[in-house]
């Protein structure tokens, strides 16, 4: 008995030894460069141009009738008036009428170009919810420090400060020695389909490789994550892919005073509510357990513990992770029903029940993989399980390793110092997906600061960026061009 008590001793003994190593030498991952230069910016008349951006609504349609070709135009226009030097000295080309692609060749063909990318459509605003917002969402209105309106965030922002970036090098003389491109598709809220795409294919039939690419995708996260004090700047280094799935079950009909026992609507019901009991498995794995590698350790003692032994804690983080619907998300493959219909009347069976389900699937895994989960739950021949035709995969995975996931580490380091950086997993999809063919490399970053509360004005109401942030951005995209360079 004793020597049993002693060995129990010894072992819970060694266990929080072995604990407590591993959380004091959990080490942090960030990098200590010196902070960014400077840059000298007439802050006014770059927030003005921004505002005269968001005044022209470049707004993406559904519908395959409505076109915005006009607004585009003018928007190219307004891009040629406010950024003279860009348009004298870099070439500029128009892909399938909207998009543009601009190039600024480097000194050293040896050296593979860089991509900047933006988009220049917005999402519309529904009339229903226009006056609720603060100040009309097309007026680029300038008040309270912000640039308000449709656009600010998503992605106006973006691409105009990568051309004064540019803009600001080139008055400065500086010349690059790596080839850069800006990328700029004009229906990225529409799928890409006609730009981000085309663009990728003209470089592709050009043999262009790239070392790596940069879109819009994840921001600086204030107040957000749990367990750090910090704001934490999150680089997405790999996407969800995206598949819907049409479920739909056929009977006789007749009258519904003579019900048979079974009936197509409560068919469908049976196959959802069977989803819905076997959720695919959450795990941390992939960009979201690197993600808490670099984040880990810069959490509170308890925390940095937990998160420094996930060989003992990783059911307990993942259970916890998967109870809020945002970081559940980044753990597993997500299925939502989104559509259901059936019947016409009240008194009539109905001959038909369809839903539609939308998947969100996690990288390493497939959309044929996922299909196939779902047959294997549904598991009931009667019901009719369809893919519809827009497919994503998920993305590949950009080494944290590379080059370019450490340059673009460090230079968010010089120009947003408060913040640590983590890679981490898009779980919605941007227009990068179309230059995988060019390059490993596609990371995803604005440095635009987030709160909880400010998540809403994606595509939602009150969009703006402070002109702080934007400012910075126009730092950081100067900045991350420099240290490109070699
Ligand atoms: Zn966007």
């Amino acid at each position: 008995m004793k020597r049993l008590a002693l060995t129990l001793t010894t072992l819970t003994g060694i266990l929080i030894a072995s604990l407590v190593i591993r959380t004091v030498t959990f080490n942090s991952r960030q990098l200590h460069p010196p902070p960014a230069p400077a840059l000298r910016l007439d802050d006014d008349a770059i927030a003005k141009r921004l505002s005269a951006a968001i005044k022209l609504p470049t707004v993406s349609f559904e519908s395959a009738t409505a076109s915005n070709a006009e607004g585009f135009t003018k928007f190219h226009a307004l891009l040629a008036d406010s950024f003279p030097q860009v348009h004298a000295q870099l070439t500029k080309e128009t892909i399938n009428d909207q998009s543009l692609l601009y190039t600024w060749t480097g000194k050293d063909p040896t050296l593979k170009p860089i991509l900047l990318m933006a988009h220049m459509d917005v999402v519309p605003v529904d009339s229903a919810s226009e006056k609720l917002w603060s100040h009309p969402p097309y007026s680029g209105q300038l008040t309270d420090g912000h640039i308000w309106g449709r656009g600010a965030m998503d992605d106006k922002a973006s691409l105009l400060a990568i051309l004064e970036a540019v803009e600001y090098l080139l008055l400065e003389r500086f010349q690059p020695k790596r080839t850069i491109y800006l990328a700029f598709g004009h229906d990225e809220e529409i799928g890409g389909n006609n730009g981000a795409a085309k663009i990728a294919a003209t470089l592709a039939a050009r043999n262009v490789h790239l070392e790596y690419v940069l879109d819009e995708g994840m921001n600086i996260l204030s107040g957000i994550v749990d367990g750090v004090t910090t704001p934490v700047a999150l680089i997405g280094v790999a996407e969800k892919g995206y598949l819907s799935i049409e479920l739909s079950a056929h009977a006789e009909g007749g009258h519904s005073s003579i019900p048979p026992n079974e009936n197509a609507i409560g068919r469908v019901s049976r196959a959802l509510q069977r989803l819905e009991a076997a959720p695919f498995p959450a795990k941390l794995r992939g960009p979201t357990r690197t993600m808490f590698e670099f984040i880990g350790p810069e959490m509170s003692w308890t925390k940095k513990l937990a998160f420094a032994n996930l060989w003992l804690f990783e059911p307990l983080i993942a259970s916890q992770l998967a109870r809020s619907p945002l970081t559940n998300a980044t753990l597993r493959t997500t299925l939502a029903p989104t559509i259901f219909n059936a019947g016409v009347k009240d008194n009539v069976l109905p001959t038909q029940a369809r839903a539609v389900i939308n998947l969100r699937i996690m990288p390493g895994e497939s959309t044929a993989s996922a299909l196939q989960q779902v047959r294997k739950t549904i598991d009931d021949p009667k019901i009719t399980v369809t893919p519809l035709p827009v497919r994503i995969e998920p993305s590949a995975v950009t080494e944290i390793e590379s080059p370019s996931f450490k340059l673009l580490a460090r230079t968010i380091r010089q120009t947003a110092p408060e913040a640590i950086v983590a890679p981490s997993l898009l779980v919605g999809a941007t227009d990068s997906r179309h230059y995988a063919g060019l390059t490993k490399n596609i990371l995803r970053f604005l440095p635009i600061t987030i709160t909880a509360a400010d998540t809403k004005r994606y595509h939602g109401i009150d969009e703006r960026i402070s002109i702080a942030d934007y400012l910075r951005c126009i730092n950081f995209y100067s900045q991350l061009i420099r240290n490109s360079q070699s």
